[in-house]
């Protein structure tokens, strides 16, 4: 489904990881093969987080890091920790404090058995199966010192609605709002210690 292929180093490193055993995905031999991996989705994703769309350029200024849809953390799971459809980029917000490992968001009737990664089980948009602005838009403006971020779900989308609960975007709305809101209370502030500054200085000046 994607132009990420392995090569016989990467799945040898993969092969000498998992002989020496203890926590796999830590392994120094995989050091090159995450970087790899995660240059690749950076790129895919347009250095955007996959679940929320934060970017990891300009003035978000985020870190991504790889993240295993399944989780690598379950063991029914951990089968899939090499998979490439498994895998993408994504906040620390999204993948460490909200999906971590839970599970909730894979569908009743999901099947791993044959065919793991069918849109279908998957509640979520899924970074891979599924084409996130289908389901879900995002609108970032940016108007003076104010940021603004708006989700909407397209064509009421039942996974870009899903999608916008799972993750609880609309804090990152409330987020936006509230910060721009804060930045405006400091820039009155300031403003009143300069006009203290400028009496001062009169007073000085005589
Ligand atoms: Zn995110």
């Amino acid at each position: 489904m994607n132009g990420l292929n392995l090569t016989e180093a990467d799945t040898n490193a993969i092969k000498l990881a998992i002989s020496e055993g203890g926590d796999i995905w830590n392994s120094s031999h995989l050091i090159p093969l995450k970087r790899k991996i995660k240059n690749f989705y950076r790129n895919v994703q347009g250095e955007q987080c996959c679940y929320c769309r934060k970017s990891s350029n300009g003035e978000f200024n985020m870190v991504l890091d790889i993240e295993h849809v399944l989780p690598k953390g379950r063991p029914e799971f951990k089968k899939f920790m090499f998979r490439i459809d498994n895998l993408s980029v994504a906040c620390k917000r999204c993948n460490m404090s909200i999906k971590n490992d839970d599970i909730s968001f894979i569908s009743g009737q999901a099947d791993f058995s044959t065919q793991p990664f069918l849109s279908g089980n998957y509640k979520f948009i899924h970074p891979n199966v599924d084409s996130y602005f289908d389901h879900l838009s995002y609108d970032v403006t940016i108007r003076n010192a104010q940021t603004m971020i708006k989700y909407t779900a397209v064509n009421d989308s039942v996974k870009g609605q899903f999608t916008y609960g799972y993750f609880k975007l609309n804090e990152l709305e409330v987020d936006s709002f509230s910060k721009a809101q804060g930045a405006q209370e400091m820039a009155n502030v300031s403003s009143s210690i300069d006009d203290d500054i400028a009496r001062e200085i009169e007073e000085l000046l005589g």
